[in-house]
């Protein structure tokens, strides 16, 4: 790797864990308990590369106490909120692993399904991603919107986005090493991109568990951006914009075609002003939603355009080998960011 020259070799392990973690404290021990029995049962070196995406609460310290307890255990501690993205990312980036696991802190995803993944990734898959059969323990109203979200996402998508699939699944280090030197995207949705990435990609299906305690951490308003950063990382959308122009075009044509006929040929007359503002509420209406479609692509050409990091590490644990994306030079050894 060119950007990797002139630092320490990176150590060779069999499977990196990466456990995005923000205000996890209630459930952060029982995950690393979980996790450590399931890959302590499977054939090969492992880690557990937490990330704590500038939690507020005990999870950093907890995180600090359990990478001194286990060499097994690794963090990296962002200087605030990045967003599950972000963090993602960065285990992802800093990850020494053949294979990545990418699992929720909150044991929703059930670690013990980390074997059979390990288990297609043996018979060759680059990708092999969790299918959620059943969610457990969550409103209505996220699974409802869940639904609709990735079925319309893949009627927008040229390739095939698999529907009721999250973030849990096993990456092929080259999948990583592309992720890493390839793509530089600053809005992400890593699933989509995976997705778009191709290989050999599969699945193992499972059903989804309730929280182990806490919180969901995306409120409405993080879904809503998700889902723009996922919509808006295909560029069909742009496209809605002139195919309605041209269909109102045609509609209003024929409406007028008509009138002029009514206005000849009968003695009918059209009252105006109520059809009148119906009509010009409704084009206004449609306006200004394309409007905001333009701008929410061009709020994000700007993000690619200043090009700032993805997200910034404050502090590592047990990865002194390690470098990150963008700020790989910040963090040397373990410890906080020298001054
Ligand atoms: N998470 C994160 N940063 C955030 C929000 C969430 O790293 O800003 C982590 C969180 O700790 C969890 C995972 O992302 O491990 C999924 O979040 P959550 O369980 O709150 O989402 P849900 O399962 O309800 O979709
Ligand atoms: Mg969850």
């Amino acid at each position: 790797m060119q950007s990797q020259e002139g630092r320490q070799e990176r150590e060779i392990i069999d499977f990196s864990v990466v456990i995005p973690a923000y205000n996890e404290q209630e459930v952060l021990r029982e995950s690393y308990r979980r996790l450590k029995a399931v890959m302590d049962g499977v054939e090969g070196t492992y880690e557990l590369l937490f990330v704590d995406d500038g939690s507020r609460d005990a999870t950093r310290a907890i995180l600090r106490e359990l990478a001194a307890e286990d060499p097994h255990v690794r963090f990296i501690g962002f200087s605030r909120n990045f967003g599950h993205q972000a963090a993602i990312t960065a285990g992802v980036d800093a990850s020494a692993g053949r294979a990545v696991v990418v699992i929720d802190a909150d044991l929703q995803d059930p670690p013990e399904l980390i074997p059979k993944m390990i288990e297609k990734w043996r018979e060759g898959y680059e990708v092999v991603y969790g299918k959620r059969l059943k969610r457990a323990g969550e409103t209505w109203f996220k699974k409802t919107t869940a639904a609709l979200f990735y079925r319309f996402l893949r009627s927008m998508a040229s390739q095939d986005i698999p529907t009721d699939a999250g973030d849990f699944r096993l990456l092929d280090r080259r999948i990583v090493r592309i992720l890493l030197e390839n793509v530089n995207e600053r809005c992400r949705y890593m699933r989509g991109l995976v997705a778009w990435m191709g290989f050999r990609q599969t699945y193992v299906e499972y059903d989804r568990d309730a929280r182990f305690a806490g919180q969901t951490h995306y409120p409405l308003k993080k879904m809503v951006r998700l889902a723009m950063d996922a919509i808006t990382a295909f560029t069909m959308p742009l496209k809605i914009a002139t195919w309605m122009g041209f269909c109102l075009s045609a509609l209003s044509f024929l409406y007028l075609l008509v009138n002029i006929g009514l206005k000849l040929f009968t003695d009918i007359t059209q009252p105006g002003w109520t059809s009148l503002i119906a009509v010009s509420l409704f084009f206004n209406g449609v306006i200004l939603v394309m409007l905001g479609l333009m701008g929410e692509y061009i709020a994000r050409i700007i993000e690619e355009v200043k090009g700032r990091p993805l997200y910034l590490v404050a502090e590592t644990g047990n990865l002194k080998d390690r470098s990150f994306r963008d700020n790989g030079d910040l963090v040397r050894g373990d410890g906080r960011m020298p001054a």
